[in-house]
């Protein structure tokens, strides 16, 4: 009796360095292993970008960049600012 050994196809190996990979870029979805994506650091979760996708600077729509952080804050405060003028 043979065993049929189940296809592993081939996009479960990184596609940079054919390491088994850990997950998808989360910009380009390409698998990658943990030794080739960064960590970009959002609010509330860490997402991995492929070396390629962060060397080009692009990031996941979802990520907290620094600036956009700094946007939302400042919004906060206007709006906290008028809403105190409004009530005074
Ligand atoms: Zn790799
Ligand atoms: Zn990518």
């Amino acid at each position: 009796m043979s065993t049929q050994q189940p296809f592993t196809p081939d996009d479960v190996y990184c596609v940079y360095c054919h390491a088994p990979a850990a997950g998808p870029c989360a910009v380009c979805g390409a698998l990658c292993c943990g030794d080739c994506v960064e960590l970009v650091m959002g609010l509330t979760t860490r997402r991995a970008v492929c070396r390629s996708c962060f060397e080009k600077g692009r990031r996941p729509a979802g990520a907290w960049t620094a600036r956009r952080v700094a946007w939302v804050v400042a919004a906060a405060l206007a709006g906290a600012g008028l809403a105190a003028y409004a009530l005074k």
